[in-house]
């Protein structure tokens, strides 16, 4: 039996603590399934074509755009889509859009698990004083206390303060100076996948915010989606930046994450 996607885009960037950009990702990754390049088939032979394996509900609006508010409209519209058995993908935004999505998920399925794939920890207790920053959502969300795990993939800028929250929070880091696919075993059920593109190497993934040197490569990480051993409940693909990206080299990357993801959470 295959599960309905629901797409849902997310065009707020209004977190970000270096650039904006982000809020034009939703269209630009689209654009990448009507551009004629690629087909649209996930690596095991699934049809990723809208109105049939997914339904675009389109872009969440938003009429005011401070920080509480827009939280609050994310966190109402993933609560009212999450009543039917359909799952949900966002993609779109910084990441400070992760709060409101996970947390509505973390409502409807006890126990959640959360793999967080991302070049940085995002566990500032503030940034910026910006409780609401895209450097602190793991830090709201764990704060909670509404998550059963947290395992972070991909990490090469943690400071001292985020590895005191680490500490605090109880996280597991898998760290790039450390990197090995053995965290993928440990994942447990019922997991959502937090996807910040800049968990990539820059040289894979330019269209980002933040270039952070020494990434995993597109191979490694459709890889450690391809091996998650239990089914993916909720996910979302963040930070995808189309001012810095050229020729939409980032935004294939994002379109080919979002099959990918998709065929995983149609299983
Ligand atoms: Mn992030
Ligand atoms: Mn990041």
């Amino acid at each position: 039996m295959t599960t309905m996607i629901k797409l849902i885009g997310i065009p707020f960037d209004g977190n970000s603590s270096f650039l904006r950009g982000p809020a034009l990702a939703p269209a630009r990754i689209r654009q990448m399934e009507t551009a004629g390049s690629a087909n649209e088939f996930s690596e095991d032979g699934k049809e990723i074509a809208k109105d049939k394996s997914y339904t675009d509900l389109g872009d969440l609006s938003f009429s005011h755009h401070d920080s509480q508010a827009v939280y609050e409209s994310i966190k109402k519209r993933i609560t009212q889509e999450l009543t039917t058995s359909e799952k949900i993908i966002c993609f779109g935004g910084d990441h400070s859009v992760s709060f409101p999505i996970i947390e509505a998920h973390a409502e409807k399925y006890k126990n959640l698990n959360v793999l967080h794939l991302d070049a940085h920890p995002d566990l500032y207790d503030h940034f910026g004083n910006n409780p609401f920053s895209h450097a602190s959502p793991f830090a709201r969300l764990m704060e909670k206390r509404i998550l059963k795990s947290l395992t972070q993939v991909g990490i090469r800028t943690m400071n001292t303060h985020q590895r005191e929250q680490v500490k605090r929070f109880d996280v597991s880091v898998m760290a790039m100076n450390d990197f090995s696919f053995d965290f993928i075993k440990t994942l447990r059920a019922p997991l959502y996948v937090s996807l910040d593109i800049d968990v990539l190497d820059p040289a894979f993934a330019p269209g980002v915010s933040h270039h952070e040197p020494g990434g995993l490569s597109t191979r490694e990480l459709i890889k450690i989606i391809q091996c998650i051993p239990v089914p993916i409940v909720g996910a979302d693909l963040v930070e995808y930046n189309p001012t810095r990206d050229s020729h939409h080299v980032t935004a294939m990357v994002a379109y080919k994450l979002f099959k990918e993801l998709a065929s995983r959470m149609m299983e």
